[in-house]
């Protein structure tokens, strides 16, 4: 029966390629053929905590110079691809132009990907990187929270978007220096209730991952909080 309203819906609401408006056969995948063979997936060889992936001629995984001098919070970090091409437009559709739609294949994108040495299945509970009350006021909706909790139903794991907050209002990490970034979002976050993080494998979830600042102080703030181990999974990832 579901199939009948999925073909029913594909012949109204012919799927449409979020990279560049083609109406295509969608076989499961939002992007066209053209567009997803465009996305820089990021593959091993990878710094095994950061994901930070060795274009050069390194053959296995290994921990980057920036892991071993500052080692982060959290076990792992992954994304689907680098953040450029039609991953960067599709993510400044959802993200500045609203685009939810955009948002939610986003998350399934994220979903159905394969991560080197992470293995979603065996965390506990989704998190999504909180967005400040008024910046979410501002936006209208939490980038993060829309992508975590089409993970979250993919996986039937339980989603919390309310035992960890944002508790400063900080200028957006884009418009500072690199310096910078690490003290803006430094005590910017808080639990809420220590209950439900304590004990937990959680996956932290956000949009992107640029200096990686943002989610090192969130996995701070969890492990602080008894979180038994963070992993972070964004969908792209500066390079
Ligand atoms: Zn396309
Ligand atoms: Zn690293």
């Amino acid at each position: 029966m579901k199939q009948i309203f999925t073909n029913l819906a594909d012949i109204i609401f012919p799927p449409k390629c979020i990279g560049c408006g083609v109406v295509f056969d969608g076989n499961n995948s939002h992007f066209c053929g053209h567009c997803f063979a465009k996305i820089n997936f990021i593959k091993s060889p990878l710094c095994h905590c950061c994901g930070i992936p060795y274009l050069g001629d390194e053959e296995s995984n290994h921990l980057c110079g920036n892991c071993i001098s500052t080692k982060p919070h959290f076990i792992s970090a992954r994304a689907v691809g680098q953040f450029d091409g039609v991953l960067l437009d599709a993510i400044h559709q959802f993200k500045y132009r609203g685009n939810i739609a955009i948002g939610k294949a986003l998350g399934e994108l994220m979903a159905e990907n394969e991560y080197p040495s992470l293995n979603i299945k065996e965390y506990s509970l989704i998190i999504p990187v909180p967005l400040h009350l008024k910046r979410l006021k501002e936006r209208g909706f939490n980038q993060s929270a829309i992508l975590a909790k089409t993970l979250a139903k993919k996986f039937r794991m339980p989603l919390d978007i309310t035992s960890f907050k944002r508790c400063a209002y900080t200028e957006p990490q884009v418009r500072l220096k690199k310096q910078e970034r690490e003290a803006n979002v430094k005590g910017a976050f808080e639990v809420t209730d220590r209950r439900k993080i304590a004990g937990q494998k959680v996956i932290l979830v956000d949009d992107v991952y640029t200096t990686g600042n943002t989610v090192k102080e969130c996995a701070r703030m969890l492990v602080k909080n008894k979180a038994e181990q963070v992993a972070v999974l964004t969908l792209a990832r500066v390079i």
